[in-house]
């Protein structure tokens, strides 16, 4: 079965821009490297002066950092395969080389893997 990849691309791009989005309310691109993010504090304005407000602007901040990791390992993901799309590779596992099935790719157009080797990827890391 082929896949529609027109439709694929439109729907990697618009999560593109959503991830995008979402990034630029936790951290700004680094100026030496436009691939990379980093986080800041949501508040920089916040009074010095009141140690209450400090301690919460860097729980904040690692709170930023954490939602910025796991933004930035998906924007990473619909980057990839928006390439996979330009290679002609789209829509095939990256272990089996088989196809992913349809009805996964919708719900998960950055997918990398089939289920199956999606599972093996989680169980190992546990
Ligand atoms: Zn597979």
């Amino acid at each position: 079965m082929k896949l529609d990849l027109k439709h694929f691309k439109a729907k990697l791009e618009e999560e593109q821009a959503k991830l995008e989005g979402e990034l630029k309310t936790v951290g700004r691109i680094n100026p030496s490297n436009p691939n990379d993010w980093q986080a800041v504090p949501s508040d920089m304005e916040a009074d010095a002066a009141d140690r209450l407000e400090v301690a919460e602007s860097i729980d904040q901040f690692e709170e930023n950092t954490a939602i910025l990791k796991e933004l930035e390992i998906q924007l990473n993901d619909v980057k990839h395969a928006l390439k996979k799309i330009d290679d002609g590779t789209y829509g095939l596992c990256e272990e089996d080389k088989k196809p992913i099935p349809a009805n996964r790719l919708e719900a998960n157009p950055g997918a990398r893997t089939c289920i199956d080797h999606a599972r093996h990827t989680k169980i190992d890391i546990s």
